[in-house]
């Protein structure tokens, strides 16, 4: 470690940290400043905390530098467990609003509580962040609190989050530094987090808008425009494209997701362009045409979410210092073990190529790990799941029938709808089906899309499927309980290989 400015104050304060970090460092056994670490990852999100547990279960000596307060990353923090915290108690809202009297249950001087809703998801967010810096402590990873860039490919120099620098090496680095919201392309709508506002925002929004604009009808565009929706708001989404829920999703399922968000109230303009995002007199005006050109429009709205996709996090870490390579989008390119162009540095998660989820992020950080230690480690990439936490749910992995008609596949389709399943007739919430796609000659499983109630748990035994090379017919003759949501699953397992029996 070694002083990096000439300022007596900092110089005081950096020898302050250099002995607090090396008797902090020798107390626990772990590296010294003159003693490499086995690995440090550079960022906490489910990739990088993920691959720093791993390593340290593995034997080897690690750190885990993160700029922010909390360990989790975007996921923890601002994503995944927010959003899913305010998803559920909005949906509870929502439902004993408008669905428990049909269950013989009245209820009365129904209110939103806004404040301890989001109290309640920073809550879930407290807990879950604590979480991982016990985990840190029992597997004796050292959280090294600050902002890490390369001086070369085996040592890190770090603004520490509390004042000055200090310097880390190592044997092996893997950068997880994940991703930030995306701007709008070409800056022409500026986000404040007030009435123009990202995820981030829109997971804080101190009061219901009357009138709420979405631009993009992704994931995180839907989820956060059901949350707001059931809390009272107008919801419009705007997509540039055909069709709403991203990449990846069935064409079939994402329409029939489209109608059953529109019943619930949620508008949307498809084949629109924004053009800009304008704040007067308390309003925010959104100018728009459609896409392919001509018939312009304007939406008003209280507030506006821009979520327009994420971008890869790579700034000021110094990559082109030790020459690693980026490609055009700003994603750190890889090899399929998760090498850089530089040797010893390593790179997974958001920040790299493949589907920006948490799970995968995990996934990728064990392997890294295990590709340190022992040479191996493995990812399925076509066994990614995906998940919608709206209601109902929508969940997919493997291939969608579109991908396989434009691969020349043979293909066989299963489905069973939910309204034929006896267990969501039982609880009232019959919207949806199962669709198998399976391979024509062999019925391997290639490909399953629910959109239903509990679709993301279901997508799991899809998941498991994909990955053991299943057939429909395995999983149509596998016992599944009675009265179960998962029987649809079975059922439609049947539809693809011979015939179900409930519909
Ligand atoms: C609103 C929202 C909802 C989402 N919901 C889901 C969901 O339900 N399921 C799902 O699978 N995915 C979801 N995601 C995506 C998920 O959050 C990401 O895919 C995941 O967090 C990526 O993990 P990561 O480890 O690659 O990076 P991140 O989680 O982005 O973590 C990177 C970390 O690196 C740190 N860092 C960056 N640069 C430096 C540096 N130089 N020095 C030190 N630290 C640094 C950052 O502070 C950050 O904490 C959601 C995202 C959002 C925004």
């Amino acid at each position: 470690m070694q002083v990096h400015r000439a300022s007596p104050r900092l110089v005081l304060r950096r020898s302050r940290h250099v002995a607090l970090l090396g008797r902090w460092v020798a107390s626990r056994g772990l590296a010294t400043p003159s003693e490499p670490y086995d690995a440090v990852v550079i960022g906490a999100g489910p990739g990088g905390y993920v691959a720093a547990i791993k390593a340290a279960q593995l034997g080897l000596r690690t750190a885990c530098i993160e700029k922010r307060d909390t360990l989790g990353g975007t996921c923890l923090n601002v994503g995944c467990i927010p959003s899913k915290a305010m998803l559920n108690n909005s949906h509870l809202f929502h439902q004993t609003q408008h669905d428990l009297k049909r269950r013989g249950i009245d209820v009365s001087g129904v209110a939103l509580n806004l404040p301890q809703m989001l109290k309640a998801k920073d809550d879930a967010v407290r807990g879950l962040t604590k979480g991982i810096e016990t985990l840190f402590k029992q597997n004796k990873v050292d959280w090294i609190k600050g902002t890490a860039s390369f001086l070369s490919p085996t040592r890190l120099s770090v603004a520490l989050n509390d004042g000055g620098e200090t310097e880390v090496d190592a044997k092996n680095v893997i950068i997880a530094t994940g991703s930030d919201v995306a701007p709008f392309p070409g800056g022409a709508i500026h986000i404040d987090e007030q009435q123009i506002v990202s995820s981030t925002g829109a997971l804080a929004l101190q009061s219901v808008p009357e009138k709420m604009v979405i631009i993009g009808g992704g994931i995180i565009g839907l989820e956060m425009g059901s949350v707001w929706s059931r809390l009272g708001a107008q919801v419009t989404v705007v997509e540039f494209l055909g069709a709403i829920g991203g990449a990846g999703i069935d064409e079939e399922i994402a329409k029939q997701f489209q109608r059953i968000l529109s019943k619930q109230g949620i508008k949307f303009m498809l084949n629109t362009k924004v053009l800009s995002a304008d704040k007067r007199d308390g309003k925010v005006f959104i100018k728009t045409e459609a896409a392919k050109g001509g018939q312009e429009a304007e939406l008003d709205a209280d507030v506006v979410l821009v979520s327009v996709g994420r971008t890869p996090v790579t700034n000021g870490l110094g990559l082109d210092k030790i020459g690693v390579e980026v490609d055009p989008k700003g994603r750190i390119v890889i090899d399929d073990q998760y090498n850089t162009s530089v040797q010893g540095v390593k790179c997974i998660g958001d920040v790299t190529f493949g589907p920006m989820l948490a799970h995968k992020a995990e996934e990728e950080g064990i392997a890294a790990a295990e590709y340190i230690k022992s040479g191996h480690g493995h990812v399925n990439y076509h066994a990614i799941p995906s998940v919608v936490y709206t209601h109902p749910e929508v969940a997919w992995v493997g291939k969608t029938e579109q991908e396989l008609k434009a691969a020349g596949v043979q293909y066989k389709v299963g489905k069973f709808p939910f309204a034929a399943n006896s267990r969501a007739k039982t609880n009232l919430d019959t919207e949806g089906q199962v669709k198998f796609l399976t391979e024509k000659e062999t019925d391997r499983v290639l490909g399953v899309h629910i959109i239903g109630p509990n679709a993301g748990e279901m997508v799991g035994e899809a998941t498991l499927a994909i990955e053991y090379g299943a057939s429909a017919e395995d999983i149509a003759r596998t016992t599944h309980a009675h009265p179960t949501l998962s029987e649809a699953f079975k059922e439609a397992a049947m539809a693809a290989y011979q015939k179900p029996i409930h519909f």
